[in-house]
C-alpha cells in the first residue's frame, strides 16, 4: 500500500515534536543550572540539591568489610562487600523482590520485610561462617535509599517523597534510618545502620574508589538522578552557622534532578508524555525524570504506536492491529526499544537510512526491497512480531521501519536531555563553560579527566545512548573538555557506595 500524504505528515509531526536543537539544549542548560542555584540556596525546592554530609571521596586504598543494603530500584539487594584496599572489591550479594503490594502498602511492613531479608542473607552465611570466629558487636550497614530524602547528617534523613512507583504509608517525612533500625531492633538483629547513601552517591564512591577521584556519580536506570562533589561554601541553604560550612572543604550534593521542569516550563512535552504523565502514580512530579528514564520511556513509545495505530481515517500502523502488551499500560519495557534498536544493528544514527527514508519520505521504503536495509529491517520485524505479540503476518517491513523509528526518536531525546545534566554539572563545578555565540572563556578548573561514574541499565546497554550523550556535550561545552569526559560504569555502586559511607560513617566516630 501507498504511503499517503496524510499519514506522512502525522509522522513528520511526531517527529518535529521530539526534536532538540542546539538552541534549546542550551536554553534548557540554563534553566538547569539555575534550578541548581535556587536549590543550594534554599530548602523545599524541586531541585532539592541535598546536602549528603559525605565530605571526602575516597582514593582506593580503603579496607574492611561491611553490609549493604540497596532500596529503591526495580530489586532490592543486600549485599556483604569486601574492601580490599587496592581499589577493587569482592561483593556477595542476594536479590530481593519488591512487591506492588508492599511498594504501595504500610511503611512499617516494607521495612520488616528488608529486616527479614537481611536476617535471610546473614543466616545463609552464617551457615559458611567460621564459628570460632569471634562476633563484632554489631554488623555496620551502608543503607542505600534511592529516593529524595533530606539527609540531615550521615546516618539520618527524612523522606521526602517517594518515586518510581513506591507509595508507602505513613513514611513521608520520617526518618529513614530509624525505619529501619527499628525493623532490626524488633527482629532482635545485631545490625547496626552507620550511614545512608544514595545511589548516585554510591555511583561517585565507587567510581572514586576504583579510579582515585570522581566528578559525578550519575544513573540512568529505572529513574535518573546525579550527585556530585563542590564547595561547601556553596550550599549556602545550610546558614552561616552551620558546623559544615564553619569546617569548609567539599561536599556531595545530591541533585535529585529528576525533579527538574516540575514547573513545567523548560521541556517541550508531547501530548504522548502528558498522557503517561496524567496516568502515573505522581502526575506532575519528577518531569526531568519521565523524559529520560528506563521506567518511562516504553510507555512513551507505547503511546505513539497506539496513536499511529488508531489514526483516522485509516491505520497508520499494523493496519489498526493491536496486542495485550500494546493495550497495557507499562506494556511496553524500555528493554524491548534496545532490542528493537540492536536488531537493526549498533551504529551512528547519522546518516541512518531507515531515519533519513521514514522522515520525511516513508513512501521509498518500497523501493529498499532486496537492499541490505531491508535485510536489517526484517530483523526489527522478527523482533517486533515476538516482543509486541504479533501474528508473523500482522507485521510488515514498513511497520517495523516506524517502530524503530519511534524508538530512536524518544531515546534520542533521553540522551540529548540526559547530556544537559552532565554538562550543567561541569559548568556548576567549573570544569566547563557554557558554549554560546563565539564563548572564549575557559573553565576556571583545569582538567585532564572529568570523571564520571555512571550505572543503569539505561547508559549501559541502550545502543548508541553514550554517544547521544556525547554529542549534547559537545554542543554544550565544546569538543574539547568532551574528550576529557571520562564516562565510565561505577559497577556496584550501590553496594561498593554504601560500604565506602559506612565506613567514613564509623572513622568518624
Ligand atoms: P535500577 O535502576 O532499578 O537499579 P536498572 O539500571 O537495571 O535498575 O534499570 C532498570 C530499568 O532499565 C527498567 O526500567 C528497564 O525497563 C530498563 N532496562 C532494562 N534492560 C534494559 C536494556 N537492555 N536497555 C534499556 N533499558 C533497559
Amino acid at each position: 500500500a501507498v504511503f499517503s500524504r496524510e499519514h506522512q505528515k502525522v509522522i513528520d509531526d511526531i517527529n518535529d515534536q521530539f526534536q532538540l536543537p542546539n538552541e534549546s539544549l542550551i536554553s534548557i542548560t540554563k534553566a538547569f543550572l539555575d534550578e541548581y542555584s535556587k536549590g543550594l540556596s534554599a530548602y523545599g525546592h524541586p531541585m532539592a540539591m541535598i546536602p549528603t554530609f559525605v565530605t571526602g571521596t575516597p582514593d582506593g586504598t580503603e579496607k574492611g568489610t561491611f553490609l549493604a543494603l540497596d532500596l529503591g530500584g526495580t530489586n532490592m539487594r543486600v549485599c556483604e562487600v569486601n574492601l580490599r584496599g587496592d581499589k577493587t572489591f569482592t561483593i556477595r550479594q542476594q536479590k530481593y523482590r519488591v512487591s506492588d503490594a508492599l511498594k504501595t502498602g504500610e511503611a512499617r511492613a516494607l521495612f520488616d520485610y528488608l529486616a527479614d531479608s537481611v536476617d535471610a542473607f546473614l543466616s545463609a552465611e552464617a551457615q559458611h561462617a567460621d564459628a570460632s570466629e569471634s562476633q563484632p558487636k554489631f554488623v555496620p550497614l551502608g543503607l542505600t535509599f534511592s529516593f529524595p530524602v533530606e539527609q540531615t547528617a550521615l546516618d539520618s534523613g527524612k523522606i521526602l517523597t517517594w518515586t518510581k512507583g513506591f507509595a508507602a504509608t505513613n513514611a513521608i517525612g520520617n526518618d529513614v534510618v530509624r525505619l529501619l533500625q527499628d525493623a532490626f531492633d524488633r527482629k532482635h538483629l545485631h545490625v547496626k545502620c552507620v550511614a545512608l547513601v544514595n545511589d548516585t552517591v554510591g555511583a561517585l564512591l565507587s567510581r572514586a574508589y576504583a579510579s582515585g577521584g570522581c566528578t559525578l556519580g550519575a544513573i540512568f536506570g529505572t529513574g535518573t538522578n546525579g550527585a556530585f562533589m563542590d564547595d561547601v561554601s556553596k550550599i549556602t541553604k545550610l546558614g552561616p552557622n552551620h558546623p559544615a560550612i564553619s569546617r569548609g572543604g567539599q561536599m556531595v550534593v545530591n541533585t535529585e534532578w529528576g525533579a527538574f521542569n516540575n514547573s513545567r516550563t523548560h521541556l517541550p512535552s508531547t501530548p504522548f508524555d502528558k498522557t503517561m504523565d496524567r496516568q502515573s502514580i505522581n502526575p506532575g512530579f519528577q518531569a526531568f525524570e519521565k523524559f529520560i528514564s528506563g521506567m518511562y520511556l516504553g510507555e512513551i513509545v507505547r503511546h505513539i504506536l497506539l496513536a499511529l495505530i488508531d489514526s483516522a481515517p485509516q491505520p497508520i500502523l499494523f493496519n489498526g492491529a493491536s496486542t495485550t502488551s500494546l493495550n497495557l499500560q507499562w506494556g511496553i519495557d524500555t528493554s524491548v526499544m534496545s532490542d528493537v534498536e540492536d536488531a537493526w544493528g549498533a551504529g551512528s544514527t547519522d546518516g541512518d537510512p531507515v531515519l533519513e527514508t521514514i522522515v520525511p519520505n516513508l513512501e521509498k521504503l518500497e523501493s529498499l526491497k532486496g537492499d541490505k536495509v531491508h535485510e536489517k529491517l526484517e530483523k526489527v520485524r522478527k523482533i517486533v512480531v515476538e516482543k509486541l505479540g504479533f501474528k508473523d503476518e500482522q507485521v510488515s517491513v514498513k511497520d517495523a521501519a516506524i517502530v524503530r523509528w519511534a524508538c530512536s526518536l524518544v531515546a534520542r531525546r533521553a540522551a540529548l536531555l540526559s547530556g544537559i545534566a552532565v554538562a550543567a554539572t561541569l559548568i556548576q563545578t567549573e570544569h566547563a563553560v557554557l558554549q554560546e555565540g563565539s564563548t572564549t572563556a575557559k573553565p576556571k578548573k583545569h582538567t585532564d579527566r572529568a570523571i564520571i561514574g555512571v550505572d543503569g541499565s539505561l547508559i549501559e546497554f541502550y545502543p548508541n545512548y553514550e554517544r547521544t550523550l556525547r554529542e549534547s556535550l559537545r554542543a554544550l561545552v565544546g569538543e574539547e573538555i568532551e574528550k576529557k569526559v571520562d564516562i565510565g560504569l561505577a559497577k556496584d555502586g550501590s553496594g561498593a557506595g554504601a560500604a565506602l559511607c559506612a565506613l567514613q560513617a564509623i572513622k568518624n566516630t
